[in-house]
């Protein structure tokens, strides 16, 4: 059995490290926040290159608070790509704004910076840059599409650590960027985790506070703020974790590089690029065929595991429907029935990599 994702392989190569480091937490009872939150923000903050970054809940939480540390007046609009996951949205309408899809761009499936610029008005507060699967959106385009107008950029690098556009790396491009460490996400604590990352000083105060109380100190609260904060056992695994990744980031983009060749030159299938402006990390490997689901019910029979990213476009869901963005001819919302994505991460062995394939290719052959 190929499985589309292998948590417990993984642990079971950091066993010792990952153990220690939960028995200590618990020797010093620190639960909440405290030295191991800050020792992993300290880190993480490092490994990105950005300023500040403040742990949290997870990374729909770590969206809502940086939407809310930008102080936007109440119903603004917030530009978000079509093809996400829901939390991209919802973490807009929960804070008192109005959601706005835009199309995705059909290479990259990232925010279409053509599409963005028709869906401005006076009321646009914000572009979410979404880096979908890992691949960075096309952050100067979109800088062009909004100079001079008062809108800022949230970064939504739920499944983009480590990715670069020209050379920066996500998280450190927008106002603020926000990032999820769901367990099945390139870097995913044991249990639900997130974080926020800026430059800016005050925003990063105003979301530290957003996050504990609205508060500086114990009991002296500025304002009313949330409960979001990240545990310690978390912090503790996502700091053993976070050494790894570089080199579980290269395995990505290993096997990325294997399907590209395997899978070269099959006429119904697109297979994902990397932009040459673009450091992809892979969270997800994505390809669309018009015969998706035969294809995947094909890879099932033999024992692949396969992921679909995203069923339905966000613009099509029954949470939307209100908005009336279903019926539009967006590329994401007529691409959604031919996306399926192929296993990838540091369980898979060449041998593995190469199974897949000649399954998808004898599925064509036939
Ligand atoms: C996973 C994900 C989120 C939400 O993160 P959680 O930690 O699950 O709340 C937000 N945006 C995108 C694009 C995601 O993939």
């Amino acid at each position: 059995m190929i499985r589309f994702l292998d948590l417990y392989k993984q642990y079971e190569s950091i066993k010792e490290e990952i153990d220690a480091a939960i028995s200590s937490v618990i020797k010093e009872t620190a639960f909440i926040n405290g030295t191991y939150a800050a020792a992993f923000e300290e880190e993480f903050a490092e490994y990105i290159g950005v300023g500040h970054c403040i742990a949290c809940g997870n990374g729909t939480d770590a969206l809502e608070i940086a939407i809310e540390s930008l102080n936007f007046p109440p119903k603004s609009e917030i530009i978000v790509p079509a093809n996400s996951f829901i939390a991209s949205g919802e973490s807009v309408t929960r804070s008192g704004h109005k959601v706005v899809f835009c199309d995705v761009d059909p290479e990259t499936y990232t925010i279409s910076p053509a599409d963005l610029a028709s869906r401005i008005t006076d009321k646009t507060a914000a572009v979410m840059a979404v880096h979908l699967y890992g691949h960075p959106c096309d952050m100067d385009a979109i800088k062009d599409v909004i100079n001079g107008k008062n809108i800022r950029i949230i970064e939504d690098c739920a499944q983009a650590h480590g990715a670069q556009y020209k050379g920066q790396t996500a998280g450190t491009i927008g106002d603020i960027a926000t990032f999820s460490f769901f367990p099945g996400k390139n870097l995913g604590a044991y249990g639900d985790a997130g974080a926020i990352t800026t430059h800016n000083s005050e925003l990063a105060k105003k979301c530290r506070m957003i996050a504990n109380h609205g508060r500086i100190g114990k009991y002296n609260h500025e304002f009313e703020g949330r409960n979001s904060r990240m545990d310690g056992i978390q912090a503790a695994i996502l700091s053993v974790k976070l050494k790894h990744l570089p080199a579980w980031t290269e395995i990505r983009r290993k096997i990325a590089g294997q399907y590209n060749q395997l899978l070269h030159g099959l006429d119904s299938v697109t297979l994902p690029v990397e932009k040459d402006w673009a450091r992809h990390v892979y969270h997800l490997y994505v390809v669309r065929t018009g015969l998706r689901d035969d294809l995947k019910t094909h890879l099932e029979e033999k024992k692949i595991k396969t992921g679909i990213h995203y069923p339905t476009s966000l613009a099509k869901l029954p949470a939307y429907k209100y908005l009336k963005q279903y019926d539009t001819d967006m590329f994401a919302n007529k691409s959604d029935t031919d996306l399926l994505s192929l296993p990838i991460g540091d369980h898979l062995t060449d041998d593995m990599v190469a199974l897949v394939c000649n399954e998808i290719r004898s599925f064509f052959s036939k």
